[in-house]
């Protein structure tokens, strides 16, 4: 009776789950997705502990589990309420590195639990393998990700990585398939071998990967989290451990996709040839080309004020400046006015996928008001003024024009085909992948220098006194 209690729990947490992860896709209705989903999980979690029943025995160890959760839900909520905004995607990389971490601890334990290792069916000791290789892949590229989005860790690279990497992954799956096969006396010590393997693959995976390419190892990287959880709900035959794990990969993998499309590259492109590795990313891109134009507050005002359109490109330095409200009483000033005032979001702008149109709906800016990158692109020839609040990397021509840039073939928001562009930025140090921006020399634009607060605050009170 009772397992049929907990299959029902289980049965509602897949539901929320699907429900969750569908109303994430829209801003309105995110908030309430995630805590659907939230709640599902709780269900899970809470029917588990005290409902399931093995051999006629229920858990026992409530100190163990209920200090793990005390000490993980204190330590998750507050590095989820103190976190920056702009620090967001480097926590997302480690919460998927941890989950990757318990994946792997996972199949670690359960192989630690087996004694004689002839009586277990093949299928099982592959999925303990497939968990922990895959887990500590995740485990190991998350803490890199996260070192480079912080900042700490540098894109290194050298003659032969591949070849390296590619090794490493072998015999991680070799040492496993041959303890699956072969079945030694020593197994017990030849899994940290795989263990070992799968972590330093992980590590020289994502450590040549860096420039614009981030974002879609973070995404895969999530994905492969997902895969790992879902081999835990396999071995332990629980079905929303699999749907929850199945969910997440199968986002993932989608994400990653998307992310490709939005850099115009294929998955192994940017996996075997490092885009924006980094000994290119500071040698590529335009070279300075003369002296840049400044603008006046008051003659941007001017020229916002009396614009029939204006669209406004924000970027991760929007982020950095928390600039998010004031940009949207900006926004709503320009419109008393009379100008029509919509958002240009690159699909990769900011530090996280969808960064910008998160940090907009924090400050209540409309959905709709949100342009995607080519409908932005079709209308810019028809926009009096764009101004790029924080943004570089995504406006950099030499992603069309130069090819031994490494943003090459990424799609750009095309801006110089606007009447006017403004640039805000606090000077003229590049962006994420460490180029220069010839569109800052282009005859069209204009630097509107300061942080981006500063200046979008004394934006609004100079319009307000025209
Ligand atoms: P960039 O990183 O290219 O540029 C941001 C600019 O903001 C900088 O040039 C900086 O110039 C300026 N800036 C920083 N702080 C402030 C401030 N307080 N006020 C005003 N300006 C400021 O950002 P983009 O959004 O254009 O591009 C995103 C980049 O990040 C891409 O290369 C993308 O591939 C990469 N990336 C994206 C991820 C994603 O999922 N979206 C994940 C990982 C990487 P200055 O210092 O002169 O002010």
């Amino acid at each position: 009776m009772e397992l049929n209690i907990l299959t029902v729990c289980y049965l509602i947490a897949s539901v929320t789950f699907i429900l969750g992860l569908k109303m994430l896709s829209n801003p309105a209705s995110a908030r309430t997705g995630n805590l659907v989903a939230a709640a599902g999980m709780t269900i899970a979690i809470a029917g588990t502990i005290f409902l399931y029943e093995e051999d006629g025995q229920r858990l026992h160890n409530y100190a163990w589990i209920f200090s793990g959760i005390a000490i993980g839900g204190i330590v998750g909520t507050f590095a989820a309420k103190k976190v920056k905004m702009t620090a967001m995607p480097e926590m997302v990389s480690m919460f998927n590195g941890m989950g990757g971490a318990c994946a792997a601890l996972i199949s670690l334990i359960e192989f630690g639990h087996i004694h004689d290792m002839s009586a277990e069916p093949t299928g099982k000791l592959f999925i303990i393998f497939a968990g922990l290789i895959i887990g500590s892949v995740s485990f190991a590229g998350s803490m890199v990700a996260w070192g480079k989005l912080n900042g700490s860790v540098k894109d290194h690279s050298f003659n032969g990585q591949h070849i390296v990497n590619l090794l490493l992954f072998f015999a991680s799956v070799a040492v496993a398939a041959w303890i699956t096969i072969a079945l030694p006396a020593n197994a017990h010590m030849m899994v940290y071998a795989v263990l070992a393997l799968a972590l330093l693959y992980g590590v020289f995976f994502v450590l040549p990967i860096g420039g614009a390419d981030m974002p879609v190892v973070i995404s895969l990287l999530n994905s492969f989290t997902g895969v790992a959880a879902a081999f835990g709900g396999f071995l332990y035959d629980n079905k929303v451990m699999l749907t929850g794990g199945i969910l997440v990969g199968a986002a993932g993998t989608l994400l990653t996709i998307l992310m490709c499309k939005a850099m115009n590259r294929s998955l192994a492109n940017v996996l075997i040839g490092s885009f924006g590795g980094g000994a290119t990313a500071t040698a590529g891109g335009a070279k300075a080309q003369g002296s840049v134009r400044e603008i006046s507050l008051s003659d941007a005002s001017v020229l916002m004020s009396y614009a029939h359109r204006v669209y406004i490109v924000p970027g991760y330095g929007l982020a950095v400046a928390q600039a998010q409200h004031v940009c949207h009483e900006l926004e709503k000033l320009l419109e008393s006015k009379g100008v029509e005032v919509k958002y240009a979001i690159h699909p990769v702008a900011g530090r996280m996928p969808g960064h910008m149109n998160v940090l907009l709906a924090e400050a209540d800016v409309p959905y709709e008001k949100l342009m995607e990158m080519e409908q932005a692109n079709d209308e810019f020839p028809n926009t009096d003024v764009v101004l790029i609040l924080g943004a570089n990397d995504v406006v950099n021509p030499a992603a069309k024009t130069d090819p031994s840039s490494p943003i090459y073939g990424m799609p750009i928001l095309d801006v110089e085909l606007a009447k006017n562009v403004i640039v805000n930025k606090r000077s003229m140090k590049p962006g994420y992948a460490g180029i220069e921006n010839e569109l800052f020399f282009s005859k069209k634009t204009s630097m509107l220098f300061g942080d981006a607060k500063k200046v979008l605050q004394d934006l609004v009170s100079e319009i307000k006194n025209l």
